[in-house]
Parts: structure tokens; sequence; C-alpha cells
């Protein structure tokens, strides 16, 4: 949600949902010789009521469709208009245009990151069924699954933003059914890692024009060897977050990542570390331009000395700011510093 022009966060309350705490200004896209581009997180600004939230939603475009940079594309996002006007200003613009002050945000906390695999159910008693799309690529296997799921299933299909699929709004009676099927198709979760299941990759090559790297199809490859890392210093099913993409406008969200890298050219990344586990703080670039041996050493030497030197419940990209692996990005305009 820290990566976008606008998110919202839900809030329930007893009897359903209370309205939205609001986010603007995140973007992940930048270019690797323009240090005025960068990734930026998401600034609070406040809550809106549910029947509130189109209306705010129409002033957050409002405001950028006024102030937003026509004449420079590198400068074109709604994150450069917040910081080059600065976050009250915008603030105020939007509840200008919206009619409305926001109220102040409300207390909330985010437990978990990624998505839920397997079964579950919704408030209504409905059951979902969440299967792991690796980097999103629909493979044969995956393809004959869904659509033999397709044929009996009477509710939706619905992809998440970490590239898998849920089968939603399965009936108590169907569920094993469909899960047979799966079953059948030889699909599972069990004994894939959590790192694994964390993992995003963008297209890259061969679909994306600007790509300068591979990226989904070497994401798999590349988790194989840092599970062998993880493994070999001791370390369980951690979650760390791992993202890759084929160039530096970031689809796949690797500014937010634990561990993330970039493509600069066919086998060559920027390496970055120290991202927050839920996105919540953005990484630092720790080798650039460089080929998988020297990015498997760097690995090697954080993971390790995570695992020996970890305070308890401490994550990974946290680690590696309180180690001094990385420096911490408090602020994306100090992403190239
Ligand atoms: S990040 Fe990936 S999908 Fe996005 S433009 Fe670059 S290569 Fe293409």
């Amino acid at each position: 949600v820290y990566a976008q022009d606008l998110g919202f966060i839900a809030i329930g309350a007893p009897d359903g949902l209370e309205g939205f705490n609001v986010v603007i200004g995140g973007g992940m896209g930048r270019t690797d010789q323009a240090p005025h581009t960068y990734p930026r997180l998401a600034s609070l600004i406040g809550f809106v009521p549910v029947e509130r939230v189109v209306a705010c939603s129409d002033a957050v475009m409002a405001v950028q469709r006024d102030y937003g940079d026509r004449k420079d594309r590198l400068h074109a996002r709604f994150k450069y208009t917040i910081d080059d006007k600065g976050l009250d200003w915008i603030k105020a613009e939007i509840e200008k245009s919206m009619g409305a002050a926001f109220e102040e945000a409300r207390p909330f906390e985010f437990t978990t990151n990624g998505d839920s695999f397997g079964w579950n159910t919704t408030l209504d008693g409905r059951r979902h069924r969440t299967v792991f799309v690796q980097s999103g690529r629909l493979t044969p296997r995956l393809l004959d699954a869904f659509r033999d799921v397709a044929r009996v299933h009477r509710g939706t299909f619905r992809l998440t933003p970490n590239q898998n699929l849920v089968i939603a709004g399965v009936e108590e009676g169907e569920k094993e059914g469909i899960e047979s099927l799966l079953h059948a198709h030889g699909l599972s979760e069990e004994g894939i890692s959590t790192l694994r299941k964390n993992a995003i990759a963008c297209v890259a090559l061969p679909t994306c024009g600007l790509a300068m790297a591979e990226s989904e199809r070497y994401l798999p490859e590349l988790l194989t060897k840092i599970e062998e890392i993880v493994a070999r210093h001791g370390l369980g099913d951690e979650a760390i977050t791992i993202r890759t993409s084929g160039c530096p406008n970031g689809c796949s969200r690797p500014y937010i990542a634990e561990i993330a890298l970039t493509g600069r050219a066919p086998g060559k990344y920027n390496l970055y570390l120290g991202g927050g586990f839920h996105g919540e703080r953005l990484n630092r670039m720790i080798r650039e331009n460089v080929a998988e041996p020297a990015i498997l050493e760097v690995l090697d030497d954080a993971i390790g000395r995570y695992a020996r030197e970890r305070e308890p419940g401490e994550r990974f990209g946290d680690f590696c700011i309180r180690a001094g692996i990385v420096r911490e990005v408090t602020e994306g305009r100090f992403f190239n510093d």
C-alpha cells in the first residue's frame, strides 16, 4: 500500500467497516543515471469514512491534474509533486477539493505480509483457496488446473498483488471437489519455502520492451541459491521479502523489499538491502551493476551475520540497518545519497 500513488488502509469497526486511513505519494519508478528520480513511500495524511472515499480519490487526482509536472516525464509522478509543494500544502488542497477535512488517522498495525495460502473463510462464511503461482507465471500445468476448476467453480477468480490466484467464493459443499482437482494436477504449497512464497518478480524479458535483464524467469533459480545460503547458516523457514525487476522502473515493488535486484544489463543487477518487511521502509543499494557471484557473496555475508547476531524476532531488513550493513533511507528523496 505504501508503493501506490493513493492507498487505502481499511479500518474495521465491530459492526463492519469504519473507513480508511489514506496514504498518498508512493511510487517505485526511478532512472539509474538520474539522481533526481527516486522511489518514495506513501505518506499517511488522515482518515476518511466509507462514504467519502470516492470524493477523496477524486480530489487526490484533481490535485495531481492541476499541479503535476506535464513537461518532464521523469518528474511527472504525484510523489514529486508532493515533495516539491510540501505534504501539508497538498493535503490542504485535497481537503479543499474534497470539501471536507481529513479526520485523524486511526491507529493500525500490519501483522502479516504476503498472501495467506490454502483455504480461508471470510466473515460472510464463504471459502477462498489461495494458490501459489511462482513469479506470476501461468505454466501449462497451472492453466490446465485452473481450466478444470473453472468448469465447476461458481464463484470468481482473483489475482493478488503478490502474483498469486484466489479461487474465491466457494460454497462449503464444493470445497473438497476443488481441492481434489488441484491435487490431481499436483498443485500444493507443501514444501515450498516461505522465502519463495513471498518473492515477487516483474515480467521483464522476453515480454517487456524496457527490460535490461531477466527477472521472472531468473527468480526461481536465484531463490534456490538463496535457500541454500539460508539453510547453510542454520536459519529455519525464514520470511524474507525478495523481489527482482528487469529495470529500475521497479514493477515488482523492489525498493521496499528486504533483498532486491534491479536489472542493468543481461546478467547484471543493482543489489539492495534493508527494506522493511511490511513495505514500511525503503531499501538502499549496496552493490551496483554486479553479476550473480558478487550478489551471492554479499547475501552470504549478510545472512550469515543475521543468523549469528540477530535479536529475537528481528527481521532481516531491520537487522541490515542495525548492523550497519546499509544506511537507513528515511525518505525517498535521500534514496540516492
Ligand atoms: S520493472 Fe520489469 S516489467 Fe517493469 S518496466 Fe522494468 S523490466 Fe518491464
